[in-house]
């Protein structure tokens, strides 16, 4: 399927939108989840324009899993977490609700549970708090 250029983190790339941003170099942007599943869940994005990992260029793909992992690194020292889950979902089959892709980081704790999606909003200054937190932590 052709890339949808007016989804939500293409609108984020280009500035149309506010995020509450982690980490960003030339080819990828980290990112707080605006619906988390959990306090900590953040979003990592190519600025490639691809829908999902079939899509993604091999050097777009380097440069996503690079910044997943540092960004992840930095979460589970700020969350002080035993686990750390990566979600990354293509097609709509899939659950992917937000056509361009991404990894999500989800701090772990043993026991808490987890909803994927129909999360109500967070409030924008805690998730400015979390990401303050997750830049400290970023080597
Ligand atoms: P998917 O279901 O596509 O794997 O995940 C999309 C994620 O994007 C969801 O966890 C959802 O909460 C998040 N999301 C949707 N719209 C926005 C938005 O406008 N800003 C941010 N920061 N996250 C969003």
């Amino acid at each position: 399927m052709a890339y949808d250029s007016n989804n939500v983190f293409a609108k984020i790339l280009r500035g149309e939108i506010p995020s509450v941003k982690i980490y960003e170099d030339d080819k990828t942007l980290a990112f707080m989840d605006i619906m988390p599943s959990i306090d900590g869940h953040c979003l990592v994005i190519p600025k490639e324009a691809a829908e999902g990992i079939l899509d993604l260029s091999p050097d777009g793909a380097a440069a996503l899993i690079k910044t997943t992992q540092k960004v992840a690194r930095a979460v589970k020292t700020a969350f002080n977490a035993p686990g750390i889950m990566l979600l990354q979902l293509n097609g709509e089959a899939a659950g992917q609700t937000v056509p361009h892709i991404h990894f999500h980081i989800l701090p772990r704790q043993a026991g808490l549970d987890l909803k994927l999606h129909g999360k109500p909003m967070e409030n924008p200054d805690k998730l400015r708090g979390f990401a303050d937190k997750i830049k400290a932590a970023l080597d």
